[in-house]
């Protein structure tokens, strides 16, 4: 199975969260949902301190984690490209998944009661 990839390259990132904000944009989310994160990590002890940006999402794992606790099977891992997508309308949001997913990728939208 092929198995895309989106390439991040911290030493470009300026921390601007543009690609946060698009994420929420094309996804009509609404601002409070963030598919797509902007963290800051710190390295070294003053005055020698290095700081840099990570643009995180989904990993489309692998073995996904949040596929094997969703008993709806609502989410998907497509074969042909392996991303891992949500089919909204057989989700009955148990957020299962938000527990089970290593990186804290799946956001809970209170409003729509769907992932
Ligand atoms: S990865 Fe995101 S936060 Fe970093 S420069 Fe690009 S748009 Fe801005
Ligand atoms: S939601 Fe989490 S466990 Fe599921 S594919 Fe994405 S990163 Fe992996
Ligand atoms: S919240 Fe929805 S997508 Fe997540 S495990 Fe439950 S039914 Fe599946």
């Amino acid at each position: 199975m092929e198995q895309i990839y989106f390439y991040f390259n911290s030493r470009y990132c300026i921390n601007c969260n543009s690609c946060r904000v698009s994420c929420q944009t094309n996804n009509n989310t609404g601002f409070e949902i963030n598919r797509r994160e902007v963290v800051v990590h710190y390295k070294g002890v003053f005055p020698d301190v290095e700081r840099y940006s990570l643009s995180v999402a989904c990993n489309h794992c692998e073995n996904p984690a949040c596929i094997k606790v969703c008993a709806k099977k609502a989410i998907i891992k497509n074969s042909n490209n392996g991303i891992v997508t949500v089919n909204e309308q057989d989700c009955i949001y148990c957020k299962r998944c938000v527990a089970a997913c290593p990186y804290g990728t799946p956001q809970k939208d209170e409003i729509k009661k769907k992932l």
